[in-house]
Order: structure tokens, then sequence, then C-alpha cells
């Protein structure tokens, strides 16, 4: 049953989105290209705001946020503004034998009113990049930004009542509990980014109203070195994709397996290129963000407990400061190789036959991210075909998500739905098949009565 809606501040802004679709300002498409235009100039405004605001959030290194957060999602508005018009026209299919004559279009529709909810790992990306294709589309739109980076969140809050009229777009603050609350609301679509323990939480809810829905998961992404790779420019993209934003991405390789004739120079080049990204005193370096969150500093810290350990391990709780670690051979039972890691731990695991690797890969549900590293192009196209995931790359890590031509999106476990780019625009659309039949000519074969067109129908296959 859905809850009542009264005038407190969480109704309020539910039932303003939903009055604001309604009154139908949202779906022209001249009026979502001039909100996207003013929320593009007010994130150039406010950009280093937004990166101060990362910094005290989990000191995040400028440059990461302008790459990975602000930049990243004025490329995705320009990207949108560009083709935005065009993709909102309406697609002429071709007619058949059962429709003629007729003209036959898909016409791009927004659902309505759309619930984003996002994680605190790039806490300005996960909310503004799904509310762009939302807004593109012409839905009204509520986000809910995560607790555990309030910074972020409070500019986002700002912002966004700058930039949008309240029923358009508007921000709910708040945890857990303002979350299942507002999950108690019909939606007509919901997004949600964050970990596969809510993910289901959110698909039963939704599920109550028979809304849809999108869920960007996580997992445990491999990543493959075999014996042909070269192992120092593999060396140097992992290090790079996995400890930037200290491992806390979603697509950043969980576990390495490595071949075991090259496992040696493997470690030698990681710590290599550790060193040489973040010196010798990593705690000092300013390219080096912290653990958002005291409880997911605490389940690192824990995953690291009694690992071998073959660089880093350590951590400074009152700062959330965790070093890049990599660990030796964990055993699949260790707390490090239960679940999805999202942080600076490294495991590397090695392997002597492709069956080895099965074996452990097959261990867990389908990850989000896969990457294999090698120059066999037969074991390439292999591994790359042979298991199920969200997406991935041959030698390099994490670019698959920077080319806005992919869409972004898990599988499984992982989740379900892509996003980003024009694929943004469709997930946020409801394509409406629509027909317009003429009157000028009348084919009498599907009328009773049947009897004179029963030998012919047979044959309607060819037609229809
Ligand atoms: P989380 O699932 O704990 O929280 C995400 C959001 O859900 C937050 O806004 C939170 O307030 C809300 N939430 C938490 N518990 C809830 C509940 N019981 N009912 C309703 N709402 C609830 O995730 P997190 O810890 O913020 O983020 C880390 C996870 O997100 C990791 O698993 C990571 O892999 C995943 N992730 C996925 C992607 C992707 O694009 N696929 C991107 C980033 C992070």
């Amino acid at each position: 049953m859905e809850t009542t809606l009264e005038d407190t501040g969480i109704e309020r802004k539910i039932k303003e989105s939903r009055d604001y679709f309604a009154q139908g300002q949202s779906k022209e498409v001249h009026y979502r290209i001039s909100a996207l235009k003013k929320l593009r100039k007010a994130i150039i405004q406010n950009e280093d705001a937004i990166c101060d605001a990362l910094y005290r959030d989990f000191k995040k290194p400028k440059f990461e946020s302008l790459a990975t957060e602000t930049q990243f999602v004025l490329a995705e508005l320009n990207f949108i503004l560009k083709n935005l018009e065009w993709w909102s026209k309406s697609q002429k299919v071709a007619g058949s034998w059962s429709t003629f004559p007729s003209r036959d279009w898909i016409q791009y529709e927004p659902y309505g009113s759309v619930l984003i909810i996002a994680p605190w790992n790039y806490p300005f990306q996960l909310c503004i990049s799904p509310l762009l294709g939302a807004v593109a589309a012409g839905n009204t739109v509520v986000l809910k930004p995560s607790e555990w980076t309030p910074n972020t969140t409070a500019i986002i809050a700002r912002i966004i009542s700058e930039v949008f009229d309240t029923g358009h777009v508007s921000v709910i603050q708040g945890g857990v509990e303002t979350s299942q609350k507002i999950l108690t609301y019909k939606w007509d679509y919901i997004f949600f980014t964050g970990s596969t323990r809510v993910g289901k939480i959110i698909y039963q809810s939704a599920a109550k109203q028979l809304t849809p829905v999108t869920l960007e998961l996580g997992g445990k992404n491999p990543c493959i070195i075999d014996k042909t790779a070269n192992v120092p420019l593999s060396a140097k993209r992992i290090v790079w994709g996995k400890f930037m934003n200290a491992g806390q991405t979603c697509i950043a390789p969980d576990y390495l397996l490595v071949h075991s004739t090259v496992k040696e120079k493997v470690i030698t080049e990681l710590i290599r290129h550790i060193e040489r990204s973040y010196g010798k005193e990593i705690s000092t370096s300013p390219d080096y963000a912290r653990i958002a969150t005291e409880s997911h500093f605490n389940k690192l810290v824990r995953m690291i407990e009694g690992q071998q350990l073959l660089f880093g391990g350590d951590f400074n709780a009152e700062d959330h400061y965790i070093s890049p670690t990599l660990l030796d051979e964990p055993s699949a039972a260790s707390k490090v190789m239960e679940d999805e890691i999202f942080g600076p731990i490294l495991p590397i695991i090695s392997y002597h036959t492709e069956e080895d690797l099965e074996e452990i890969i097959s261990r867990y549900e389908k990850p989000l991210a896969f990457y294999v590293f090698s120059n066999n192009k037969k074991f390439q196209k292999k591994t790359m075909t042979k298991y199920a995931f969200g997406g991935g790359t041959v030698n390099d890590t994490v670019i698959q998500i920077t080319n806005k031509n992919l869409p972004f999106g898990g599988v499984g476990n992982s989740g379900m739905g892509g996003y980003h780019g024009k694929h943004s625009f469709e997930l946020f659309s409801h394509k409406k098949s629509l027909i317009r039949k003429s009157d000028w000519m009348e084919l009498p074969f599907r009328y009773a009565p049947y009897k004179p067109f029963v030998k012919l129908a047979k044959w309607f296959k060819h037609f229809i």
C-alpha cells in the first residue's frame, strides 16, 4: 500500500515531482535542453567548491575529483546536449502487410517521476550522471545522495535547488530510514547505485508497485595476468585502476590471478608503480584518498588481519587511511576473498592452468567488471566470452566506463540495465510503439466470418 502524501518535507517534494510531470513542462525538449545548460553552467561555476567538498569528505585528490567527477559529468552533459534534439525525435520503422497501409514509429516518452539513489564512493558523479539521462528523457527527478559524504551532498543539494524548479528536480537528504521511507511511495522508475545487498531490498520494494528499476551494483572483479602479458605496463595500469579513489571504485580489479611463471615479476612491478605514484611515504601523498566511512574502514582492516603481506598493510583509524596493500595467496575462506573488497587491498593469487582460473572465478557471482592482461589473442577472446560480467577491458582497467558509446552496467548480481550517453536517454525513456492507420484501403482477411480465409491463414507467417 502506498503511503499517503502528507505535507511534510519528503512528501511535499514527491508530490511536487509528480505534479510537475503531470503539467508537462519537463517533457518539452527545449525546456530539457535549457535546464541541462543551466546545470552545466552551475557545475562549471562550482567546480572548485565541488572538489573542495570531495576533499573534505574523504581527501579525494583534486585531479581525481576533476577527472572522475566534475569533468566526467561535464563530458556526458556536453554529449547529451549535442545529441538530445535528434535522439528525442520519433523513429520511423518499416510497416508490415498486417499494418498496411500505415505509418509506424517509436516515440521516446519519459516514465514520469524518477527516484535516483546514490552511494558515497563517487558521490557527485553517481548522483549527477544518471540525473542527466533522466532529465534529458523528460522525467522529473528526486535525488537521494549518500549520507556518508555530507559535504558533497550539501553542494549537490544547493546546485540542484538553484538550477531546477523544485518539482523538476529536488534532493532529499538522509540515511537508510529516509531511503526506506521514500521507497514506500509509488515511483515511475527507480535508478539505484550501491551494494548488491541493498539492491535486493530496492528491487523488492519496486516490485510491490511494479516499478521498473535499474540496479547498478558491485561484485568481485577478477583481473588475470597471463604469461604473455606486458608485465610492467600491466602493473602500471592495474595500480592506477585499483588505487585511484583508494580502491573505492565499483569496477576496480578486486583480485589478481597471475600465471605462476610471472608472479614474482608482477609483484616487483606493482610495488614499483605504487611507489612511483604515491612515493615512499604514501600517507603524506596528496594523490591518495581516504576511506569514506568508518564502518567500511573497519571492514577493510579486518580483511587484512592475519594475511600474508607482500606490500603495505598500514592503516590509521583517525584518518581512515589504509595504504595500498598487496596480499599473498589469501585462502578462499578468508574475509578478503569472501566478499567484494572495495578498498586498496589487492590479493594476488597464482594459477597454473585455465582450469584453475575457472575454478576460482566461478566461485563468485557475475562481476561488474573483468580484466585480462595478455598478448595471446586466443586467450583474450576465450576469457572475454566464456565468463559473464557487466563489462571489461583487455590490457587495461576501468577505462570501459569512459566511452559514452558503451552502456555501463552489470549483469546478474552486479546489476541490471546500462547507462551513459544515448544509453542513458534510452534507459529513462519508454519506447512507445505507434501506428497511424490509413482509411484508403481495407484488407478483408482478418474479419469474421473466417471461413473463406482459413486456407489463406496458413500463409500468414509470410505477411505478418
Ligand atoms: P549502499 O548499498 O550501502 O548504499 C547506497 C544507497 O542506498 C545510499 O544512498 C543509502 O542511503 C541507501 N541505503 C542503504 N541501505 C538501505 C536500505 N536498507 N534501504 C534503502 N536504502 C538504503 O552502498 P554504498 O556502501 O554507499 O556503496 C558501495 C557499493 O556500491 C559497493 O558494493 C559498490 O560496488 C557499489 N557501487 C556500484 C556502482 C555501479 O555503478 N555499479 C558504482 C559505485 C558503487
